[in-house]
């Protein structure tokens, strides 16, 4: 949605110019969707680019966020593509499954380092986080389903104990795709050019959903029959 803001010369507020812009959807603090309330906008300079300082409250969080517009004038009106700097940006934690939780806390731990990661920009670690966090999960549970295998699953690679130890058609594709992603986030040369970290997470996702119904039917299993 496009909106109008009216920007204040500071210190001189005589100087005003008003622009076109796309408005904030999302709060950076609480991620909901908002329609934000603008408390200021100031500019220091009135030279072309311009530059927008926006103050502004999250409806929802009552928090409040500043974000910067690089403004230029657009056949005799001013107009900003959008906001060009949002801040600051607040990191939510990613919440498992507890039965997820105990069988990897390794898992969990990682995925949400690399999400912190991802939130502040850092994408090239990112992405080597979220392989590693893949490794942990799919290691666990093949040590959870082969207890006395513990030492040889810990030293395989991640494809072999894939093709050694996973049955499950569902986590073992999930997991693959997701280490050929993975590991393009390692590497120099990128092998799978059209998917990203962000398929890879959802494949992760998919992944934990998939171990987590099989640890819940572990629970129902172990229920005997009162007589
Ligand atoms: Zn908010």
């Amino acid at each position: 949605m496009k909106t109008t803001y009216t920007s204040k010369q500071y210190p001189n507020s005589s100087s005003n110019i008003s622009f076109l812009t796309e408005e904030v959807n999302e709060c950076p603090l609480c991620k909901k969707a908002i329609k934000p309330v603008c408390l200021n906008m100031f500019h220091l300079e009135r030279t072309s680019p311009y530059l927008m300082h926006g103050h502004f409250l999250c409806t929802s969080c009552q928090r409040s966020f500043v974000a910067d517009y690089k403004v230029h004038l657009d056949k005799n009106e001013y107009v900003s593509s959008g906001p060009t700097n949002i801040g600051p940006i607040s990191y939510r934690e990613e919440s498992f499954d507890d039965n997820v939780k105990a069988m990897s806390p390794q898992f969990a731990k990682i995925y949400n380092q690399a999400l912190a990661a991802e939130t502040y920009n850092l994408d090239e670690i990112a992405g080597l986080g979220y392989r590693k966090s893949l490794e942990f999960l799919v290691k666990d549970f093949a040590i959870h389903t082969h207890p006395s295998e513990s030492d040889k699953i810990k030293s395989m690679t991640l494809s072999q104990c894939i093709t050694k130890y996973i049955n499950s058609t569902n986590i073992a594709t999930l997991a693959t795709r997701s280490a050929w992603i993975g590991n393009d986030e390692a590497h120099y040369i990128r092998k799978q050019e059209s998917r990203d970290v962000q398929d890879m997470k959802k494949f992760i996702k998919a992944t934990v959903y998939f171990i987590s119904m099989i640890l819940i039917t572990e629970d129902a299993e172990s229920i005997e029959p009162v007589k």
